[in-house]
């Protein structure tokens, strides 16, 4: 028999996060206070995030232990099984060696519960009552309000409204959990109220949602905020994934020429491929990575590399990073947790020292992909992860034409069974490309904050 699946005993699960901070050749630039411009201090974190987050986001230490109780519960559903995709490789006619990570597995069905767990222990540790948080097409405000429920804290989260109407059982999971459900723009936060003043209609963006979930923390003594992605802390707590692919690849007898995933504000992506470019960094690996973003919200490809805001009502500390500017609100598209107008630090930094390419690609072609997938494998993807798997068959088509046989890892980021709508109008002929206008573009960059110029 030919293997596909390759497993690892629950001891192989990672007893450390890789912090890629600690091998970058230039540092990191730091994260600005939005009135005074210096770089934060902890200090300015601390109403929104936990102590124990805020050092990781800062810290440069290389390995980060894993505390028990969060090890416990990740072994629920880690170690992910890696697979080779032999018959998407048939199907495909191509040479190429493909091979996917599959985070599918956790409860809420993708890579998010990695870090929901992680964050909501370090609250608990902490005495905090209760999280806020945003969610866009609803997999982290799920991973958060289980991992709330293990831990006993409550959980309230502000879901894009668009998603609100459009993802009804993703809502429906949350309330299970035990979490609260508002639409945002909300008039629960004056954040809400102004942006509801000017657009009564407003379909709300994750940068909207954001301002909401963090004014409501500033203001409440017991409660703290989450953010799903973009953050070191998050990127640090999704590195499980790569280090297991690692050992996973062994087992399989084969070493990636080519890792791929999609990115959103970037932490799946940087999760699979961290391990692989600390590697790289030292001179131990070759590997290209790419990561693969929606052409409807180019934020890697055509955003800039300056220091924005993370939410719309700026309310957030400034991030170097690629970004579209915090006034963007991107077309709605189905790959609802790429929509976000900033790309995580870490991420952008990586692209900017050339350890990293980005590619793009049209909603058609990755969920034409997304099915050529399932067809052959029998798993119905995210339509996240659809971006990269559209990359990977680009790829595979380049090994069929030169008859070179690579290898090829990407992240399967999660599955899409609750995403069956965006399924069903693909399949019905409704679904259009979209190219951000570069007028529009432009018109929110030249909104950055005054500190680039
Ligand atoms: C949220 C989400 C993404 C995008 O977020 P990243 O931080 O870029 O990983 C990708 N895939 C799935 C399945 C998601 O739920």
């Amino acid at each position: 028999m030919d293997p596909i699946k390759f497993l690892l005993p629950d001891e192989k699960l990672p007893e450390q996060w890789y912090n890629i901070a600690a091998d970058l050749p230039e540092p990191l630039p730091p994260p600005l206070h939005p009135g005074t411009l210096k770089p934060l201090s902890p200090s300015d974190l601390a109403p929104l995030f936990a102590d124990e987050l805020i050092k990781q986001e800062m810290s440069t230490e290389r390995w980060i232990p894993i505390p028990d109780e969060v090890r416990q519960i990740l072994a629920q559903w880690r170690c992910t099984p890696l697979y080779r995709a032999r018959r998407l490789e048939k199907a495909l006619g191509t040479p190429a060696r493909i091979y996917y990570k599959y985070e599918g597995v956790s409860p809420a069905g993708s890579h998010k519960p990695n870090t929901a767990v992680a964050q909501v222990y370090y609250n608990k540790m902490q005495g905090v009552r209760r999280i806020t948080t945003e969610t866009g097409a609803g997999q982290w405000g799920s991973s958060l309000a289980f991992a709330c429920k293990f831990f006993g804290l409550e959980c309230e989260v502000y879901m894009v409204r668009c998603s609100f109407e459009q993802k009804p059982y993703r809502r429906a999971f949350m309330e299970l959990m035990g979490a609260t459900c508002y639409a945002s723009p909300s008039n629960r936060t004056a954040a809400g109220r102004a942006l509801l003043e000017k657009d009564p209609e407003g379909r709300g963006s994750l940068g909207m949602a954001i301002s909401e979930a963090v004014e409501i923390a500033a203001q409440n003594e017991d409660t703290k905020y989450c953010l799903g992605s973009v953050l070191n802390h998050v990127m640090l707590h999704q590195t499980v994934i790569g280090q297991e692919a690692m050992m996973q690849m062994e087992l399989a007898n084969d070493q990636p020429d080519i890792v791929i995933g999609c990115a959103g504000g970037g932490s799946n992506f940087a999760g699979i491929s961290f391990p692989f470019i600390g590697e790289k960094l030292k001179g131990k690996r070759k590997v290209r990575v790419v990561g693969v973003e929606p052409a409807a919200c180019p934020t890697l490809t055509k955003g800039l590399m300056a220091y924005d805001f993370g939410d719309t009502s700026h309310l957030t500390p400034l991030l170097r990073m690629h970004t579209l500017g915090s006034t963007f609100v991107p077309p709605g598209i189905h790959a609802g947790g790429l929509r976000y107008h900033g790309m995580g630090p870490l991420v952008s930094h990586l692209v900017h020292l050339g350890q990293i390419e980005a590619m793009s690609v049209h909603q058609l072609e990755a969920f034409q992909s997304g099915m050529t997938f399932a067809q052959a494998e029998g798993i119905v993807p995210a339509p996240e992860s659809n971006h990269a798997i559209a990359a990977v068959i680009r790829e595979a088509e380049v090994c069929k034409q030169s008859g070179e046989s690579k290898a090829i890892l990407f992240n399967l980021s999660g599955h899409g069974l609750l995403d069956m709508p965006s399924y069903q109008a693909y399949l019905a002929g409704k679904l259009q490309d979209y190219d951000y206008p570069s007028e529009e573009i432009a018109m929110a960059l030249a909104g950055l904050p005054s500190v680039n110029r």
